[in-house]
């Protein structure tokens, strides 16, 4: 259904009927940690110069808000892996203060970014796969495991609105179900599982890792009884139909331990391969070299980097509104594909 909104008028709407009212940016390919679910650390980085400028994202933002964008999500590679960030976040929130800011980060850098992340009011999804400190080191690369905690603590402490996502592997981290989501137990967190999309060509995704949603939902109702996140929208009537509410796309349960407690925080499922989101996907990506990607699932990108920088916001606007008229439902390229459903990595994508 086409959402109608007067102070961002409904300009980004596809042939399918959906408005993106949310620009996912991805600030550098660049990443401190090496995932094997995400990269190949044979692959090099994309040359500097091929990357956006700051303040070239900064006018594409002025764009994307002007055509009734009203969220935005810093990814990458590891957003505080690109010098200046932080800096660029507190112009975007000064610029743009009405407009949501959400990080997506590994929380091994944050660290001295934190109070000011609180100040701006910008909301963490943090990524941890593993609480075992020796596979957290052989998912990723890095013994970074007690950094990432020590952060998250503080994160907490200082009240910053935080979602942990774990990529779902079987056989790798399925025996952690338990710990990770008993993290919601105890803290205001959605602990959310995402299941491992088949996504570029050298990672290590294979059928016999893939773990779907259902099996997660089934291990977990061993442990808890999963009570469903009843949302309300502004007209006071209930839903549990997350995307619809903008929540993001996870389906999202309270925990309840066989002793009566219910957890703080929340259980969730982000059901990517099995269950699609795609009839409410609101979403527009800017890759780190400047390509407008409508669909995770879909390699045809629109690059907008040399409209930036030698002609005007006009041909940057006619790209946008091209790229969005194309977007496909991604669910239907996942059902027809044999291999990686995109050739392209996550970490060039921004996830
Ligand atoms: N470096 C940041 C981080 O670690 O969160 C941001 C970039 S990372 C590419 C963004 C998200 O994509 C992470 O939550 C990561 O777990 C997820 N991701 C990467 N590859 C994936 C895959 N094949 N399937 C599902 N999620 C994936």
């Amino acid at each position: 259904m086409q959402e109608q909104n007067e102070e961002h008028p409904a300009l980004l709407t596809d042939a399918h009927g959906r408005t993106v009212r949310y620009l996912r940016i991805s600030v550098t390919d660049r990443c401190n940690l090496c995932c094997r679910y995400c990269r190949d650390d044979s692959v090099p980085f994309i040359p500097h110069e091929n990357i956006l400028r700051f303040e070239e994202i900064e006018r594409v933002i002025a764009i994307a808000t002007e055509l009734g964008v009203h969220k935005l999500r810093f990814t990458g590679g590891e957003p505080f892996a690109r010098k200046g960030f932080l800096d660029f976040l507190v112009k975007i929130h000064r610029r743009y203060p009405d407009t949501a800011l959400k990080l997506t980060s590994n929380g091994t850098l944050l660290g001295p970014a934190l109070e000011t992340l609180k100040e701006l009011g910008v909301s963490v999804n943090l990524s941890l796969d593993s609480l075992d400190r020796e596979k957290y080191a052989a998912i990723t690369g890095k013994d970074e495991l007690p950094t990432v905690l020590d952060n998250m603590r503080r994160m907490l402490e200082l009240g910053i609105p935080l979602k942990i996502n774990a990529v779902a592997m079987r056989g790798v981290n399925d025996v952690e179900l338990p710990a990770l989501a008993s993290m919601a137990m105890d803290w205001p967190i959605d602990v959310r599982f995402i299941e491992f999309m088949p996504m570029g060509d050298s990672t290590i995704w294979s059928n016999n890792l893939f773990w779907p949603a259902a099996d997660i939902l089934e291990t977990a109702r061993k442990h808890w009884r999963l009570e469903p996140v009843v949302l309300r929208r502004k007209d006071g009537t209930e839903s549990d139909d997350h995307a619809a509410e903008e929540r993001g796309p996870a389906k999202l349960w309270k925990l309840r331990a066989p002793n009566g407690r219910l957890s703080k925080g929340s259980f969730g499922l982000i059901t990517s391969v099995t269950q699609s989101f795609c009839q409410s996907c609101n979403r527009l990506r800017l890759t780190a070299e400047g390509n407008i990607r409508t669909c995770l699932f879909d390699d045809r990108e629109y690059p907008i980097r040399d409209a930036l920088r030698e002609k005007g916001p006009e041909e940057v606007r006619r790209i946008m509104l091209d790229a969005v008229s194309r977007k496909p439902v991604g669910a239907e390229l996942l059902a027809s594909r044999h291999g990686p459903v995109a050739h392209k990595r996550m970490s060039a994508i921004g996830g």
